[in-house]
C-alpha cells in the first residue's frame, strides 16, 4: 500500500507586539520549552547594548551593509523600527523550515504584516501589555533607552496595539509564567494538526 506522503515542513511562528512588552523573555522560554524549535537571529544597524554580542542577540551591520543585502533580497522582512533599521535573514528562514524545524520571529508589527502577506501559512501572535502604564514602567525599569527613546517607544506602542486583532493569537503577558505557557500550547496545538 502507498501511504501519502507527509509533509514535513517546518512552520513559521512569528512574535510580534510592542517594545518592552517581554516578546524577548517569552522568545527565550519558548525555545527552551518547545523542542525542534529554532530562532532566526535578525540584522540591525542599532548599536549593540552592554553585553550584546554580535551573531548573538543580533548581526549587527553598518547601514552600508544592510542596504547591500536588502538590495541583494536577502532579506525576508525588513523594517525601520524607531530609527534603526531590522531585518530577517531570508536564507536561514528557507533552510530551516526545509529540514522540518520550526521557526520562531521576534520582530515588530511592520516585519509581521510582511511575513503575513509573503507566507500566509504563518502563525501570527500578537503579545500584549496588561495596560500602557504597566508598558511605561517596564521600558523605564530597562534601563536601555533614554527617555525621548522610551517616548517614541510609547507612542509607537499605543498605534501598534490597535493591530492586535489581524493576529492569529494575543497572548497577555501579565504573569510571565502564565504567558509563556500559553506560547507554549499554541505552538504545540499546530504540531498536532
Ligand atoms: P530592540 O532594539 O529593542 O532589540 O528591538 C526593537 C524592535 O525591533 C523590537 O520590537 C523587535 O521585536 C524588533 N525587531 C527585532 N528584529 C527584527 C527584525 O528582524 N525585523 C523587524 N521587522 N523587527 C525586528
Amino acid at each position: 500500500m502507498v501511504s501519502e506522503q507527509k509533509h514535513n515542513k517546518g512552520k513559521l511562528f512569528v512574535l510580534a507586539g510592542p517594545s518592552g512588552v517581554g516578546k524577548g523573555t517569552l522568545r527565550t522560554q519558548a525555545l527552551s520549552n518547545v523542542e525542534n524549535l529554532v530562532y532566526s537571529i535578525s540584522c540591525t544597524t542599532r548599536k549593540p547594548r552592554e553585553g550584546e554580542r554580535d551573531g548573538v542577540e543580533y548581526h549587527f551591520l553598518t547601514e552600508e551593509e544592510f542596504e547591500e543585502k536588502a538590495a541583494k533580497g536577502s532579506f525576508l522582512e525588513h523594517a525601520v523600527v524607531h530609527g534603526d533599521h531590522y531585518g530577517t535573514l531570508r536564507e536561514d528562514i528557507v533552510r530551516e523550515l526545509e529540514s522540518g524545524r520550526d521557526v520562531l520571529l521576534e520582530i515588530d508589527v511592520q516585519g509581521a504584516r510582511q511575513i503575513r502577506f509573503l507566507l500566509p501559512e504563518s502563525v501570527l501572535i500578537f503579545v500584549l501589555p496588561p495596560s500602557l502604564d504597566a508598558l511605561e514602567e517596564r521600558l523605564r525599569k530597562r534601563k536601555t533607552e533614554t527617555e525621548e527613546k522610551i517616548l517614541l517607544r510609547l507612542e509607537g506602542a499605543k498605534k501598534e496595539m490597535e493591530q492586535a486583532r489581524e493576529y492569529d493569537h494575543i497572548v497577555l503577558n501579565d504573569v510571565m509564567e502564565r504567558a509563556s505557557e500559553e506560547l507554549r500550547r499554541i505552538i504545540m496545538s499546530y504540531r498536532n494538526r
